[in-house]
């Protein structure tokens, strides 16, 4: 048996080598510029990331560099934990959340085309099951992404957010795909490119948000702000999730990763 794990660690490494296996790295670039969700009032608002200097090369340390960050736990390419949202107060802070829901299969649900032509795109059950129909079940410890070209704006705020006279429009699960992800099958969480896991018209849904209230409710994870799901194939890529092990965290920049088989 350990034999046998040895072997097939062992052919990924290989594959890493020789180039059949590629990283992708599935995390936007982290600046003072990456766009943050911006709620109405009354509600109290995220800050994005700021910098401030100790030294730099300088009589305050002469041979090094160094700064404090000023960040929220919700800002850029981000991890939210089940704490995160009032339905699971009482589930896994980031620091909690075992490492083998952090690492699994990568199922890509791809709705670019329809993002395209409605940017507030609803993903729903018969997305879900049209993809099954053709890829198999949801295998566990699976990682649903939400592949929608919405990337193209993510350096670019306004474009981002999409934020009009009806608020923000951008696309996610409806209500009944929420509670299908949340409870008909083992996933670890739910992946998108956009600034939240819930599409933007969520906050009017019944529960509001929610992706967040069912999915974290249900102990599972939400990641946002990815990049790169373009070059993912539907199945057989596997995600790599790395928040900071931040304890009583409710979420967490975060880096991700996917190894791709190539060919
Ligand atoms: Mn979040």
């Amino acid at each position: 048996m350990s034999s046998t794990r040895t072997t097939q660690v062992g052919a990924l490494l290989e594959g890493l080598a020789d180039g059949s296996v590629e990283i992708v790295d599935l995390t936007q670039p982290l600046s003072e510029s990456t766009p943050v969700i911006k709620l109405p009032p009354p509600f109290a608002n995220t800050p994005r990331l700021s910098r401030e200097e100790i030294s730099r090369y300088d009589n305050r340390g002469p041979a090094w560099a160094w700064y404090t960050l000023t960040i929220g736990e919700h800002a850029g390419t981000h991890l939210d934990a089940p704490i995160h949202w009032i339905t699971g107060k009482d589930g896994a802070d980031v620091a909690s959340i075992p490492p083998s829901m952090l690492i699994g299969p990568a199922c890509v649900v791809d709705k670019t085309a329809e993002t395209e032509a409605n940017p507030g795109y609803l993903l729903t059950v018969d997305d879900l099951e049209a993809w099954e129909a053709e890829n198999g079940r949801l295998p566990e410890r699976a990682w649903v992404l939400m592949r929608t070209g919405w990337q193209s704006r993510a350096q670019d705020e306004a474009a981002f957010l999409n934020v009009g006279q009806n608020g923000p429009e951008t696309p996610g699960p409806d209500v009944d795909a929420s509670r299908w992800l949340a409870h008909e099958r083992p996933i670890s969480g739910f992946g998108t490119e956009t600034v939240g896991i819930d599409a933007g018209a969520g906050g009017g849904f019944d529960p509001p948000f929610p992706l967040h209230n069912l999915l974290l409710g249900a102990g599972r994870l939400g990641l946002t702000q990815l990049a790169n799901l373009d070059r993912l194939p539907i199945t057989g890529a596997l995600i790599v999730v790395s928040p900071l092990r931040l304890v009583g965290g409710t979420g967490s920049p975060s880096r991700a990763f996917a190894l791709v088989p190539k060919g």
